[in-house]
């Protein structure tokens, strides 16, 4: 687990000063990491750090030649299109790097003459995926969207009998996530409605979003050696937000006896800038389970787990219909009421001996809230597609809509503490072909 630090000193200022701003998602605290260029240019992506409204372009603070010895050789890194690399380094690279960026970027630091040209507006950017992507696992950890959604599935069964035990969870596909901006057309497949008597062919009609939380691992293990829970956390590189669209109708037929298939493997959309787990240390809060529930098995314990294994950070997710002027909010949640913790999910992957690489993406699974408001997929909210959401302007929903845009956004924020943001990931449902 990350000890606070100087990088986190609430005091800290940049010499960008969009960084200092109240509500700015990127002050220098954060210092998060994505791959990125110029928007409608053919330059070769890189990575980069957000400060304030602007990316830090490593590529360029490489060529500057601002840093020496062992953090230069990690920037080179980090500057490289996609950041495996940098993110197989470890922990030990990642911390030096960041110390090394907030001390450059503070106010008065004597690099602000050689980095101000390596500045990049937001606004001017445009995405690639942060980092090549092997494997995709999506986990399943709130209890309280296993539960909604599983008294829809099975009324009479809702909660399965292993889920307050084992870290539940699917291999997914990698080959067809895109990072913020993607736009894919609604799936076709296989629907039976419950009346049916056989399956029909064509354009998904319940399609769904599932609001998650992106787990992004950096340094792996060797395939056979399973990671302790005392040492998961320096697995994990960090969070950023996951869309993990999903077919309900497709899901509903095929789901069974295999779990998830094509009702997932048709698009997932990752928000750009990857936050890590250092920025984030402020934010850990205790893991807790209720005294009624089992307590996890020896090898998914530990001290620091239990001690600041959760993640105080509040979701957001929104809709904006082609009607629309701007985007609604429909739901906010926190992954503090996870089940499972970080540390859980990289334990559990590997105590079979499965190895993890650098770039793997966990997806934390539906980060809904105890309370219904608090539903992060519209299965929940709207009970299945039986009580349709109002939209302002009098639209109605049950499932989304050709043209709908849906909008995650997430920060970490509390007095005494800086605030974290996550910047956002936005794509759109485009009609069936
Ligand atoms: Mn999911």
């Amino acid at each position: 687990m990350h000890q606070l630090n100087e990088t986190h000193d609430t005091a800290l200022t940049s010499w960008v000063e969009s960084a200092n701003q109240a509500g700015c998602d990127f002050p220098i605290q954060n210092l998060p990491f994505a791959s990125v260029r110029r928007a409608g240019t053919s330059e070769p992506f890189r990575g980069a750090v957000a400060i304030g409204d602007h990316a830090l372009d490593l590529a360029a603070v490489n060529a500057a030649g601002v840093f020496d010895g062992v953090v230069a050789e990690w920037l080179a890194l980090a500057a490289q299109p996609k950041l495996n690399a940098f993110m197989a380094q470890g922990q030990e690279a990642w911390s030096a790097l960041r110390l090394a960026l907030s001390r450059a970027l503070r106010t008065g630091a004597a690099e602000q003459a050689a980095l101000s040209s390596c500045l990049i507006p937001l606004a001017e950017l445009e995405y690639d995926l942060a980092m090549t992507i092997g494997d995709y696992t999506d986990f399943y950890t709130s209890i309280h969207h296993a539960t909604a959604v599983g008294s829809l599935f099975r009324p009479d069964n809702p909660l399965l009998p292993n889920y307050k035990w084992v870290p539940i969870g699917y291999h997914g596909r990698a080959s067809s996530i895109g990072v913020s901006g993607q736009q894919f057309h609604r799936p076709k497949g296989q629907l039976k409605a419950p009346d049916a008597a056989e399956p029909s062919f064509g354009p998904c009609k319940r399609l769904d979003y599932e609001l998650e939380v992106g787990i992004v691992i950096g340094q792996g293990n060797a395939l056979g050696e399973a990671i302790d829970i005392e040492a998961a956390e320096r697995h994990v590189f960090g969070l950023c937000l996951l869309n993990d669209w999903s077919a309900r109708d497709i899901q509903a037929w095929e789901y069974q006896p295999l779990g998830p298939f094509l009702s997932k493997s048709f698009a997932s959309t990752l928000s750009p800038w990857i936050v890590t787990l250092e920025a984030l240390a402020p934010y850990r809060a205790p893991f807790q389970r209720p005294e009624a529930d089992p307590q996890p098995l020896p090898y998914l314990t530990g001290a620091a787990n239990s001690a600041q294994g959760a993640v105080d950070m509040q979701l957001e997710c929104l809709i904006q219909t082609p009607t629309m002027d701007a985007p609604v909010r429909l739901s906010r949640s926190n992954f503090r009421d996870s089940y499972w913790t970080l540390g859980q999910m990289v334990t559990h992957h590997s105590v079979n001996g499965c190895n993890l690489n650098a770039g793997d993406l966990f997806g934390s699974g539906t980060q809904s809230g105890p309370a219904p408001e608090e539903a992060g997929s519209l299965l929940e909210l709207t009970r299945g597609g039986k009580q349709p959401l109002t939209l302002p302007g009098g639209e109605t929903r049950t499932f989304l809509e050709d043209g709908d845009t849906i909008i995650m956004r997430a920060v970490c924020e509390k007095p005494g503490a800086p605030r974290i943001g996550f910047g956002e990931v936005r794509s759109t449902l485009l009609p069936a072909r």
